[in-house]
């Protein structure tokens, strides 16, 4: 076995090759040594393991094909473009929302060169990031005052910090949402500082549980959109609108975080309701969270909307600055917010309504042209079925939206195993599996990624 061994190349010997000094101009010399030491070591263990003489020629000849391979597969980025055929609009592990196209051009302009991120051009001195959606936040949703941070999280904990800290919150047992990941209401509210008083019960709260709970020292009433969940049969919680009157007299303020938050109705577009923040303000509640890249079709934010007196006290807390937005987010987001200012019709330009609003005709002309694309290969079988799309990250929870999904199924792969050869594709394709059968639900992918999954499921290979 000493032998075989023996007979391997050295590593020196295959650095010195053509073939090497190619790989390393493009890899450079580390990478295409190590990868020369992992192949050797490979069939060293081959070797071991089988004690038969190694197929140098072969091992020679495919050496450096796999090298290269491997190095471009190790090169290229795990964060790439991939194809949403989950049915889930929303999906927080897809990236959320689309953008569109307006919003990637503002960001790209500011992305590539020097912007007046805090630059006041009138004064030519320091200026406020917040400037440059404050307004129109404050047009679109009444608020008297705005500002805008990295996500909804952020927003949440920098309210309660900034106003909270140090105090009694009063909120509903009902309402303490686990969001997802690690966001779970009343931890978000021990790490603000302030102090949770959680009143009423599960299914019922009502508004002398409020009453009793607030004390002197009480700064804050907090409600939370339950977006991902519903209490139904025996409930009830106060309004709005008796929980301000509430905040008002006993000098409290009532925040309330929507999580998704929408901008306009959603109902005069044959759309789910869902909390319109302009509402929800004029209801008198007195701060509102939401997120940017939710149902309002932007880039991750977190907005801050609500009385000037508290917004100025939250702009000026050191924990607004930690999770401040950066530049890009904050140019996407001003120009999503553009579109929903007239002449526009947000439903017409912004990614996450239009597909909300996709009728089931455009969905049936997606799941032929793809079945059509793949046309009849042996071992798969295809078939278009009715499905149920979700909104997803909360919104509109409980609403089904009706869809229509390519079902895949095939003689030799289970609905496993299909689901992991599309997700492997060059433009990974995620579907969902439902009742033991593969679904590309049709409702969250676009007419351009049609070609790409046709693509996709044709190459599956079948025995
Ligand atoms: C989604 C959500 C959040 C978190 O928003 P991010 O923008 O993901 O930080 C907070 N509260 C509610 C009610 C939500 O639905």
């Amino acid at each position: 076995m000493q032998d075989r061994l023996k007979r391997l190349p050295k590593v020196q010997t295959l650095l010195e090759t053509e073939l090497a000094s190619q790989l390393i101009q493009t890899y450079g010399h580390e990478d295409v040594a190590n990868a020369i030491r992992v192949r050797l070591q490979d069939a060293r263990e081959t070797i071991i393991a089988n004690d038969h003489e190694p197929d140098l020629e072969a091992f020679n000849q495919s050496l450096f094909d796999d090298i290269s391979q491997s190095l471009d597969i190790a090169r290229a980025s795990s964060l790439r473009r991939a194809i949403n055929a989950t049915g889930i609009i929303i999906h927080t592990n897809l990236g959320r929302a689309r953008l569109a196209p307006k919003a990637i051009e503002a960001m790209t302009a500011v992305a590539a060169d020097y912007s007046t991120l805090e630059m006041d051009v009138e004064t030519g001195k320091r200026g406020s990031r917040h400037d440059h959606v404050e307004a129109l936040i404050c047009q679109l949703t009444g608020a008297e005052a705005a500002l805008v941070v990295n996500n909804c999280a952020a927003a949440i904990l920098t309210c309660l910090t900034a106003l909270g800290a140090g105090k009694p919150v009063v909120a509903s047992r009902g309402e303490m949402v686990e969001i997802g990941g690690s966001f779970r209401m009343p931890d978000v509210i021990a790490q603000s500082g302030a102090h949770l008083r959680e009143v009423g019960t599960t299914n019922k709260t009502h508004l002398r549980d409020y009453a009793d709970a607030i004390d002197n020292d009480t700064a804050l009433l907090l409600k939370s959109h339950t977006s991902n969940y519903q209490v139904i049969g025996f409930t009830s919680v106060p309004s709005r609108q008796e929980l301000a009157a509430l905040a008002q007299q006993t000098g409290t303020h009532l925040i309330e975080d929507l999580g998704s938050g929408v901008l306009v109705d959603l109902a005069l577009y044959g759309l789910p309701n869902e909390p319109v923040v302009r509402d929800v303000l004029a209801a008198g509640v007195d701060v509102v969270t939401f997120s940017g890249d939710k149902l309002l079709g932007g880039p991750q934010a977190g907005i801050i909307a609500g009385r000037r007196a508290l917004i100025d006290q939250i702009k000026t807390h050191p924990i607004a600055r930690a999770v401040r937005i950066d530049k890009l987010s904050l140019a996407a987001l001003r120009a999503t917010l553009d579109l929903y200012r007239a002449p526009n019709n947000p439903v017409e330009q912004i990614p996450v309504l239009q597909t909300l609003a996709t009728s089931l005709e455009t969905l049936r002309a997606r799941a032929r042209k793809l079945t059509d694309l793949i046309g009849a290969k042996q071992g798969l079988s295809l078939e278009i079925v009715a499905t149920v799309a979700r909104a997803g990250a909360g919104s509109l929870p409980q609403q089904d939206l009706p869809s229509l999904a390519v079902s895949v199924s095939s003689t030799s792969h289970s609905p496993d195993r299909l689901a992991k050869m599309l997700r492997q594709a060059d433009t990974p394709v995620f579907g969902r599996i439902s009742k033991d059968q593969l679904l590309l639900d049709m409702r969250a992918v676009v007419d351009s990624d049609i070609t790409e999954i046709a693509n996709a499921v044709s190459a599956i290979s079948i025995k």
